[in-house]
Order: C-alpha cells, then sequence, then structure tokens
C-alpha cells in the first residue's frame, strides 16, 4: 500500500531554554540535591539533555518539613477563593507556556509532538482550570466533611513517566484546590517537565512549600512513602510498586490512592462500524507509543469479522509514521528508556515462543535510540503471557469470541481492570456490557477520552481511588478511605 510521503516539518526546540543542571525545587526555591545525580536523555536520540539532582532522605525531609510549614501558616488559612486564584494563574501560565512544555515533553519522554502538543500540555492546563473551579466551592461537592471539607495536610505524589506532565496536573491540582500542600516526585526518566512547572509556580507566586518538586529514582520515592510527616500518598505507576506502597503503609494513618497497571479488551462485534473500530484500536493501543495504563492492549474481535478487522487494521498500521517525535507528521514517537524497550521485547519474545503469530508493519527505526515497530500478535489464547501481563508497548494482542458471555467473561480474565472499549452499533449491548465489565472507565464507540471532569481509577489489581471529576476531589479531604 503506497504511503503518502511528507516532506519534514520538525517542530524548533529553540523555544526550550535548556539548562545543564536541574536542583531540587524546595520552599520555593531550587536547590542542589545530596543525593548521586543523574542524567536525563532523549529516547530519541540518547542525547543528554541534563543532569537532575538525586533528592536523599535529608532532601525529602526538607521538602515534607517545607510543605508541612506551608499547610499551616499559609495554605490551610487560606480562603478557597484565594486559592483558586493560584490555581487559575498556573493554568493560565501553562496556556500562555504551551508551546515550550510540549517540546519539553517531547524530547524528554520521547512521545510525538502532536500528542504533547494537542493532549498532554492543554489536558494537565484543564485539570488546573477545573480544580481551580472547584476550590471556592468545595462546600458544594458532596464531599466527606459535608459544608466543611477538611484536607489531609501533606501530600506526597509519585508519578510515572508516560504522561509526566498530564500526571503532575492530575495529582497537584485537586491536592491544592482541596488546600494540602504537596511533594511530588517526577519518573527518574522524565523529571524536566516538573521542573519546569517549579519555575511555573514562581511564576505564578505561589507561597513557598504549597508544591515541593523532588527527582530522584526508587530509593527517592520510597523517602517519601516512608517519611512520617506525609497524610496521604498518590501514585501512579505499576502494580508491583504500588503493592510495595501498600504495604509500606498498612498499620500507619496515611491514606492512599494507587492508579496502577491494566490490560485492557478492547471488544470489536460484528455490527460495529469497522473503519472507526480500527481508528479506535489504533488509537487504544498505539496513542504513546502504547506506553498507557488504560491502553487497549488486547483486542477482542467477533469471530466473523476476525479476518477482515485483522486486514483492514495492518493495511492502517503500514501508514502510521514512526520516527522523529518532534517530526509534527509523526504518529509513533520512541519508546522511553533502554530498559522499557528491554521489557518489550522479552514479552513479545516469550508472545512468539508461547506459539502466537507475530506481525509488524516493517517499518523503518532510527538508528539511535529506543524504537520498536507497530506489532500484532494473532492467535493469542488467554493464557499466553502477552494476553495477561501488562506489555506498555505499542503491541496488540489479538483474541476472538463467539457470544456476548464470552466476550464478558473473556474481557474479565485479567487480574486488572482499569478500562474496556465497546464496539457495536447496539446501545442495549454497551449497556449491558458496560455493567458486566469489571473496568473503572468503559468507552463505547470511542477510546483514550480523557476529560477532566470525568473520574477515572482502576477496579483489581489497577488500583484504587479515583482521579479527577468530584470524586477525585474526595480522595483529597479527610473522611475517605482513601
Ligand atoms: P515503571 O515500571 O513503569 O517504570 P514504576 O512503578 O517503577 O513504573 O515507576 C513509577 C514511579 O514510582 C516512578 O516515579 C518511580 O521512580 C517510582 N518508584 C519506583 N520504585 C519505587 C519505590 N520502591 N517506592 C516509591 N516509588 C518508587
Amino acid at each position: 500500500m503506497p504511503k503518502f510521503e511528507y516532506a519534514p516539518a520538525p517542530e524548533s526546540r529553540s523555544v526550550v531554554d535548556l539548562k545543564s543542571s536541574y536542583g531540587l525545587f524546595i520552599n520555593g526555591e531550587f536547590v542542589d540535591g545530596s543525593g548521586t545525580s543523574f542524567k536525563s536523555i532523549s529516547p530519541a536520540t540518547e542525547e543528554v539533555l541534563a543532569e537532575v539532582s538525586a533528592a536523599s532522605e535529608a532532601d525529602v525531609d526538607a521538602a515534607v518539613k517545607a510543605a508541612r510549614t506551608a499547610y499551616t501558616r499559609v495554605w490551610s488559612k487560606m480562603s478557597g477563593a484565594d486559592r483558586g486564584k493560584y490555581l487559575y494563574r498556573i493554568a493560565r501560565i501553562l496556556q500562555e507556556r504551551a508551546r515550550e512544555f510540549a517540546v519539553l515533553e517531547t524530547l524528554d519522554n520521547g512521545k510525538p509532538i502532536k500528542e504533547s502538543r494537542d493532549v498532554d500540555i492543554p489536558l494537565a492546563a484543564a485539570h488546573f482550570f477545573y480544580n481551580a473551579g472547584w476550590a471556592d466551592k468545595l462546600g458544594y461537592a458532596a464531599l466527606p466533611g459535608g459544608a466543611n471539607p477538611q484536607p489531609h495536610g501533606v501530600v506526597g505524589q509519585i508519578i510515572p513517566w508516560n504522561f509526566p506532565m498530564l500526571m503532575l496536573a492530575w495529582k497537584i491540582a485537586p491536592a491544592l484546590a482541596t488546600g494540602n500542600t504537596v511533594v511530588l516526585k517526577p519518573a527518574e526518566t522524565t523529571p524536566l517537565t516538573a521542573l519546569l512547572f517549579a519555575e511555573v509556580c514562581q511564576q505564578a507566586d505561589l507561597p513557598p512549600g504549597v508544591v515541593n518538586i523532588v527527582t530522584g529514582a526508587g530509593p527517592t520515592g520510597q523517602a517519601i512513602v516512608d517519611h512520617p510527616g506525609i497524610d496521604k500518598l498518590a501514585f501512579t505507576g505499576s502494580t508491583g510498586v504500588g503493592k510495595m506502597i501498600a504495604r509500606a503503609i498498612s498499620g500507619t494513618r496515611k491514606k492512599a490512592t494507587l492508579e496502577l497497571g491494566g490490560k485492557a479488551a478492547n471488544i470489536v462485534f460484528d455490527d460495529a462500524a469497522i473503519d472507526q473500530a480500527v481508528e479506535g484500536i489504533v488509537t487504544g493501543i498505539f496513542f504513546n507509543q502504547g506506553h498507557v495504563c488504560c491502553a487497549g492492549s488486547r483486542l477482542l474481535v467477533q469471530e466473523t469479522i476476525a479476518d477482515e478487522v485483522e486486514s483492514r487494521l495492518k493495511r492502517r498500521l503500514e501508514t502510521l509514521r514512526v520516527g522523529d517525535p518532534l517530526d509534527k507528521n509523526t504518529d509513533v514517537g520512541a519508546i522511553n528508556s533502554k530498559a522499557q524497550l528491554d521489557r518489550i521485547i522479552a514479552l513479545t519474545d516469550a508472545g512468539e515462543g508461547e506459539g502466537a503469530v507475530r506481525w509488524d508493519n516493517g517499518c523503518e527505526l532510527p538508528s539511535k535510540g529506543f524504537w520498536f515497530r507497530p506489532t500484532v500478535f494473532t492467535g493469542v489464547t488467554q493464557t499466553h503471557r502477552i494476553a495477561q501481563e501488562e506489555i506498555f508497548g505499542p503491541v496488540l494482542s489479538v483474541l476472538t469470541f463467539r457470544t456476548p458471555q464470552e466476550a464478558v467473561a473473556k474481557a474479565n480474565n485479567t487480574p486488572y481492570g482499569l478500562s474496556a472499549g465497546i464496539w457495536t452499533e447496539k446501545g442495549s449491548r454497551i449497556l449491558w456490557m458496560a455493567d458486566q465489565l469489571k473496568a473503572g472507565v468503559v468507552w463505547a464507540n470511542t477510546f483514550n477520552q480523557f476529560d477532566p471532569t470525568s473520574p477515572f481509577g482502576g477496579y483489581k489489581e489497577s488500583g484504587y481511588g479515583r482521579e479527577g471529576g468530584r470524586h477525585g476531589l474526595e480522595a483529597y479531604v479527610k473522611g475517605t478511605q482513601s
């Protein structure tokens, strides 16, 4: 199938003013960390972007103390309307500096500029706007605490590398709106936009200590989890680390929300609009290189249309442009790290080893950086590792079904329960399926739609607590389980 030829359309990176090194952001100022610093690289080129401080236990302690002082002296005393003003200010600055954030996100993460520009950064700003609107109306949000909901105090937040700025916004905006102060740790492979956000906090004149950013890897995260001054934890990341956090805080007074892995079923019935479903399958698993916890990584397709869907899907995948993430035509960017690429390779090798049939779109890959071709496995059975384990990469496992009951049984046959998709023209079937599926989010005739007003979160090993919407505020006030 002929592909259109596109002239390169690279976004300029001159809008980003990269420093050669970055410190921690504690009490409104950048300070050197006392841990061993590390380098953040561009996964598309392996170029070193900056040297970043690692926060030691002592640095985390300083950040928690700064957050506590800001909480007791300033933030908890401020009216909701005034907190809202700061959040609106941050939201507007994010919009004003959106291009800078998008380019930096793409450089540090490897995701296509069209995604960081059109999805990550606008949605991050939208979360601040949305939560700003709630800050002076919390008494009307039907939260625990009724007319006067109370914040937890100091919140520790640990986020992953797949949507660095968006996850920061999901975490910081509701925490601040409800009157908490924050110590946030970005992932070690993508710390740079969180540090640029620290500059935004300064620009917005946010009182020192309300937001503290500590960079570092697992041990820095662990120091946040273990710190006795933390009242609540919010974590997004792997199920393995989430379980460790749940164990670490059991028996303490700390509350937690955990947003963990997923292995979503994207279910296509024979009456679905097939071309639209194919687009939804592509969005479901190839958006953001499949580095999406709610990705539609298992395609369940009704047997009667399986061959047709498969051939249309492969034809569509041959047109995906894989390469320079800064090019505005690029559909699929770089895998975020060597470690993640190795995980994807190991699991896809296991898929082949267990007898599934592997296909990829055969595209050329850049010689430097971390890359993986959009890949589809057919002939997958429920026991295959590629049907059970989260690959977190651009890899789709295709299974078939005959009846709606069988589709439900297969979709729910997973330790996870974050999301699901249904493609059919029958409304009654959508409602019946949505009722049966054990998933926090169910999309119908669409996939991977996100909105700050809509709650998001999981069942089973996908975690607990909700983020977004009014439900997302609940996790940040006293009186809830999480
Ligand atoms: P992934 O496997 O997708 O990289 P992780 O769960 O390891 O996901 O990472 C998510 C976030 O959790 C990152 O910010 C990472 O640094 C942090 N993290 C990793 N290990 C720990 C730990 N033991 N305690 C707290 N945070 C951790």
